[in-house]
């Protein structure tokens, strides 16, 4: 999925548990079982003639968004005075670790160091749509459970 779907989720569960560890471990979780549903990929290690090299530009694009809609979100829940410190905290320690997995995985497509091989590995395997699948091409039939999650992501931050 993409990073600012991830961020979003591991947001939620950063706001609403109190215990670090408890965010860093369920924030990994999470991502990937947030992986094993459909989802398109814009990374063009995916199709089988372009470098990854193209790609860089998106994944900065993704990035921002996603920490430019975090920082709205907590902007408004700060101005709302729904937010203490230790939930801002919680919420940044989520979203780190909900995007660590990809930012592992984009180490080891850059330079393909061994001893991250076998966590790449796992990383694919579980997705649950081989790489070339049409299920991971970047459409918007593909993009629909980033969208139902991100959208749920933010009403629950405003909710909960
Ligand atoms: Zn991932």
């Amino acid at each position: 999925m993409i990073l600012t779907t991830h961020a979003l989720a591991g947001a939620v569960i950063g706001k609403n548990l109190n215990n670090p560890y408890l965010i860093i471990v369920l924030s990994i979780i999470v991502h990937y079982a947030m992986d094993h549903l459909r989802h398109g990929e814009y990374v063009e290690v995916f199709s089988k003639n372009t470098s990854v090299k193209n790609s860089g530009w998106k994944v900065v694009l993704d990035l921002l968004t996603g920490f430019l809609a975090i920082s709205l979100i907590l902007f408004f829940l700060h101005i709302h005075n729904s937010l203490d410190k230790p939930s801002t905290f919680n919420i940044i320690l989520g979203v780190f670790f909900s995007i660590i997995p990809d930012f592992i995985t984009s180490i080891y497509w850059k330079f393909r160091w061994k001893f991250l091989e076998k966590y790449y590995n796992f990383h694919s395997w579980v997705h649950r749509y081989p790489r070339y699948a049409p299920e991971r091409e970047w459409t918007l039939r593909n993009a629909r459970n980033d969208i139902l999650i991100s959208l749920t992501a933010i009403i629950l931050l405003f909710l909960l």
